[in-house]
Protein backbone atom coordinates (compact mmCIF):
# COMPACT_ATOMS: atom_id res chain seq x y z
CA UNK A 1 0.00 0.00 0.00
CA UNK A 2 0.87 3.58 -0.66
CA UNK A 3 2.31 5.25 2.41
CA UNK A 4 -0.40 7.90 3.96
CA UNK A 5 0.85 10.81 3.36
CA UNK A 6 1.37 10.18 -0.79
CA UNK A 7 -2.19 9.29 -0.81
CA UNK A 8 -2.98 12.21 0.74
CA UNK A 9 -0.59 14.60 -1.26
CA UNK A 10 -2.58 12.40 -4.17
CA UNK A 11 -6.62 13.49 -2.69
CA UNK A 12 -5.33 17.04 -2.38
CA UNK A 13 -4.13 17.49 -5.82
CA UNK A 14 -7.16 15.47 -7.69
CA UNK A 15 -9.58 18.06 -5.48
CA UNK A 16 -8.00 20.98 -6.90
CA UNK A 17 -6.46 22.45 -3.26
CA UNK A 18 -3.07 24.21 -2.84
CA UNK A 19 -1.25 23.32 0.07
CA UNK A 20 -2.02 26.70 1.53
CA UNK A 21 -6.12 26.12 1.05
CA UNK A 22 -5.72 22.86 2.95
CA UNK A 23 -4.17 24.29 5.54
CA UNK A 24 -6.98 26.82 5.78
CA UNK A 25 -9.43 24.55 6.14
CA UNK A 26 -7.39 22.44 8.54
CA UNK A 27 -6.80 25.38 10.59
CA UNK A 28 -2.64 24.53 10.33
CA UNK A 29 0.48 26.36 9.03
CA UNK A 30 1.03 25.35 4.93
CA UNK A 31 4.51 24.63 6.24
CA UNK A 32 3.09 21.78 8.34
CA UNK A 33 0.98 20.43 5.27
CA UNK A 34 4.41 20.97 3.11
CA UNK A 35 6.28 18.67 6.25
CA UNK A 36 3.27 16.06 6.22
CA UNK A 37 3.75 15.22 2.17
CA UNK A 38 7.03 14.93 2.60
CA UNK A 39 6.43 12.24 4.63
CA UNK A 40 6.28 13.64 8.17
CA UNK A 41 3.07 13.20 9.45
CA UNK A 42 4.29 14.43 12.95
CA UNK A 43 4.69 17.79 11.60
CA UNK A 44 0.30 17.70 12.62
CA UNK A 45 -1.22 16.80 15.48
CA UNK A 46 -3.12 14.05 15.92
CA UNK A 47 -6.42 15.95 15.47
CA UNK A 48 -5.31 18.02 12.04
CA UNK A 49 -4.22 14.91 10.54
CA UNK A 50 -7.43 13.68 11.32
CA UNK A 51 -9.24 16.66 10.00
CA UNK A 52 -7.41 16.72 7.00
CA UNK A 53 -7.53 12.99 5.94
CA UNK A 54 -11.23 13.92 6.53
CA UNK A 55 -11.44 16.97 3.85
CA UNK A 56 -9.86 14.91 1.46
CA UNK A 57 -11.83 12.39 2.15
CA UNK A 58 -8.82 9.64 2.89
CA UNK A 59 -9.53 6.85 5.41
CA UNK A 60 -6.21 6.83 7.90
CA UNK A 61 -4.71 3.35 7.99
CA UNK A 62 -4.98 1.37 11.25
CA UNK A 63 -1.22 1.74 11.68
CA UNK A 64 -1.36 5.20 12.02
CA UNK A 65 -4.39 5.08 14.40
CA UNK A 66 -3.23 2.50 16.54
CA UNK A 67 -1.51 3.47 19.70
CA UNK A 68 2.64 3.20 18.58
CA UNK A 69 4.06 0.60 20.15
CA UNK A 70 6.96 1.26 22.68
CA UNK A 71 9.45 2.66 20.28
CA UNK A 72 12.14 0.44 21.60
CA UNK A 73 10.41 -3.04 21.60
CA UNK A 74 11.01 -5.67 18.80
CA UNK A 75 13.51 -7.01 16.69
CA UNK A 76 14.63 -4.04 13.98
CA UNK A 77 17.87 -2.24 13.69
CA UNK A 78 18.22 -0.09 16.83
CA UNK A 79 18.62 3.71 15.47
CA UNK A 80 19.35 6.21 18.39
CA UNK A 81 16.59 8.89 18.36
CA UNK A 82 19.19 11.50 19.63
CA UNK A 83 19.29 13.96 16.71
CA UNK A 84 22.86 15.56 18.21
CA UNK A 85 24.05 11.84 18.17
CA UNK A 86 26.82 11.52 16.31
CA UNK A 87 25.84 7.92 15.08
CA UNK A 88 23.37 10.06 13.09
CA UNK A 89 24.88 11.61 10.01
CA UNK A 90 22.96 15.23 9.04
CA UNK A 91 21.65 15.79 5.35
CA UNK A 92 20.02 18.58 3.91
CA UNK A 93 17.00 18.00 1.59
CA UNK A 94 15.43 21.51 0.01
CA UNK A 95 16.56 23.33 2.89
CA UNK A 96 15.24 20.77 5.61
CA UNK A 97 17.96 18.36 7.84
CA UNK A 98 17.26 14.87 7.94
CA UNK A 99 19.56 12.03 10.15
CA UNK A 100 21.05 9.32 8.22
CA UNK A 101 21.48 6.62 11.11
CA UNK A 102 24.85 5.10 10.43
CA UNK A 103 24.65 1.91 12.76
CA UNK A 104 26.83 2.58 14.75
CA UNK A 105 24.82 3.26 18.22
CA UNK A 106 25.61 -0.11 19.11
CA UNK A 107 22.87 -2.91 19.44
CA UNK A 108 21.73 -3.21 22.94
CA UNK A 109 19.00 -1.14 24.86
CA UNK A 110 20.63 2.35 25.12
CA UNK A 111 22.88 4.08 22.17
CA UNK A 112 26.27 3.06 23.06
CA UNK A 113 27.89 6.92 21.76
CA UNK A 114 25.42 8.82 23.75
CA UNK A 115 23.16 6.78 25.80
CA UNK A 116 19.74 7.31 24.82
CA UNK A 117 17.30 4.67 24.81
CA UNK A 118 17.24 3.24 21.01
CA UNK A 119 14.70 2.67 18.86
CA UNK A 120 13.70 -0.60 16.75
CA UNK A 121 10.52 0.75 15.80
CA UNK A 122 8.96 3.97 14.04
CA UNK A 123 7.95 6.69 16.44
CA UNK A 124 5.59 7.30 14.22
CA UNK A 125 3.61 4.06 13.80
CA UNK A 126 5.04 1.78 14.91
CA UNK A 127 6.13 0.15 12.62
CA UNK A 128 9.41 -2.41 12.79
CA UNK A 129 12.43 -0.60 11.29
CA UNK A 130 13.65 -2.66 8.39
CA UNK A 131 17.18 -1.13 6.82
CA UNK A 132 18.99 1.83 8.32
CA UNK A 133 17.81 4.63 6.83
CA UNK A 134 16.39 8.19 7.81
CA UNK A 135 12.94 7.42 7.02
CA UNK A 136 10.06 4.44 7.72
CA UNK A 137 9.94 2.28 5.24
CA UNK A 138 5.74 1.81 6.46
CA UNK A 139 5.11 5.08 6.55
CA UNK A 140 7.95 7.34 5.22
CA UNK A 141 8.25 9.44 8.56
CA UNK A 142 11.96 10.33 9.74
CA UNK A 143 13.06 7.94 12.23
CA UNK A 144 15.29 10.93 14.03
CA UNK A 145 13.88 14.60 13.70
CA UNK A 146 14.81 17.82 15.04
CA UNK A 147 13.11 19.43 18.32
CA UNK A 148 10.37 22.23 17.79
CA UNK A 149 12.63 24.93 18.71
CA UNK A 150 15.13 23.55 15.66
CA UNK A 151 12.59 21.94 12.73
CA UNK A 152 11.24 25.22 11.96
CA UNK A 153 14.38 26.85 11.31
CA UNK A 154 17.53 23.90 10.78
CA UNK A 155 19.77 26.85 9.38
CA UNK A 156 19.93 27.68 13.54
CA UNK A 157 20.72 24.32 14.35
CA UNK A 158 23.37 24.17 12.16
CA UNK A 159 24.53 27.74 13.71
CA UNK A 160 24.21 26.29 17.30
CA UNK A 161 25.96 23.11 15.86
CA UNK A 162 28.79 25.21 14.10
CA UNK A 163 29.98 27.44 17.33
CA UNK A 164 29.78 24.05 19.69
CA UNK A 165 32.60 22.58 17.01
CA UNK A 166 34.04 25.31 17.45
CA UNK A 167 33.94 25.58 21.00
CA UNK A 168 35.58 21.94 21.62
CA UNK A 169 38.25 22.63 18.95
CA UNK A 170 39.39 25.49 21.15
CA UNK A 171 39.15 23.79 24.28
CA UNK A 172 41.24 20.33 22.80
CA UNK A 173 44.44 23.19 21.14
CA UNK A 174 44.70 25.04 24.61
ZN1 LIG B 1 23.13 8.16 20.44
ZN1 LIG C 1 6.46 4.60 10.18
Amino acid sequence: MEAIFKQLRKARIAAGLTQAALAGQVGCTQSAVSMMEAGRPEALSRESLEKLAKVLNVTLPEAVDAKPLSPSSGAGPAVCPGFNCPSNLPYAVGGEVFFMPLGTAGSGRHCVLCGELLARRCPSCGAPLSTPGGCCAACGAAIVTMPEGYADNPQSWIEDRTAAIATLRRALDA
